[in-house]
């Protein structure tokens, strides 16, 4: 019975997902199409338009790609230290944007850990990215990383953001909520599923006008925690 119930659930999730995929596909596709439909008779002004669109279409579809198949690659030793730096030099130019500096603070106790390399980058991308949307005037994101009795590995992400009120953190994680404009409101629902398919936590501290922490808990040897 209770597998009946996990499985009418997972089939309630797939389903309010493919429609909101759906959803977020067909606006930006009706845009393009009129964009196109233009170019017959004037020229390119209208490929910065029709580039940010595909941006997007190619954004949701990564990420329902990430919920689709989460286990198709393997677990291997991985330099920790690389995957934050690689991640936040691929995230440099939009904070920039956003007037943000990412201050790196790492504990050298740490080096190795087993996961699924570009899993946990992805999980880094829509955590720092999120930080770095929430400051509109700037501001400074702290990325700390510390060994917690051996046994986990702690990846902190702390902003100076709007912060995130109390009902709308009960909402967190939950397919297509979002706040903003060109929101999926899917990237914190792939990072704890990533996160947990590695047997870690995350978490989200945060308060309004303040900042919100998201605090990432993965096993260093995920082997031994699955
Ligand atoms: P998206 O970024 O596409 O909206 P996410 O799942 O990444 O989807 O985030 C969902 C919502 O959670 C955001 O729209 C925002 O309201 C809130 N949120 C996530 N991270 C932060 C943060 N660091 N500061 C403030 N709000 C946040
Ligand atoms: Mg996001």
């Amino acid at each position: 019975a209770e597998e009946t119930m996990i499985r009418s659930e997972k089939l309630a999730l797939i389903g309010q997902l493919a429609a909101g995929i759906a959803h977020d596909i067909r606006n930006p596709l009706t845009s393009l199409k009129g964009f196109v439909q233009l170019l017959k008779y004037k020229n390119t002004d209208y490929v910065d338009v029709m580039m940010e669109e595909l941006e997007h279409i190619n954004y949701v579809v990564n990420e329902f790609m990430m919920l689709a198949k989460p286990h198709l690659s393997h677990y291997i030793d991985s330099r920790v230290i690389e995957l934050v730096q690689s991640v936040v030099s691929f995230l440099q130019p939009h904070a920039l944007l956003y007037n943000v500096q990412i201050q790196l603070e790492m504990d050298p106790e740490i080096s190795v850990i087993t996961c699924i390399p570009d899993q946990i980058k992805q999980v880094l991308i829509n955590v720092l990215k999120n930080a770095i949307e929430s400051m509109e005037s700037g501001g400074e994101i702290q990325i700390t990383c510390r060994n917690r009795w051996n046994q986990d590995l702690i990846i902190c992400v702390k902003d100076q953001g709007i912060g995130i009120s109390e009902e709308k953190l009960a909402q967190l994680g939950e397919p297509f909520f979002t706040t903003k404009a060109n929101g999926t409101g899917l990237g914190l629902m792939v990072c704890k599923r990533i996160v947990e398919a590695h047997g870690g936590k995350l978490s989200i501290l945060s308060q309004i006008n303040q900042g919100t922490t998201v605090e990432i808990a993965l096993p260093i040897n995920s082997r031994y925690h699955i």
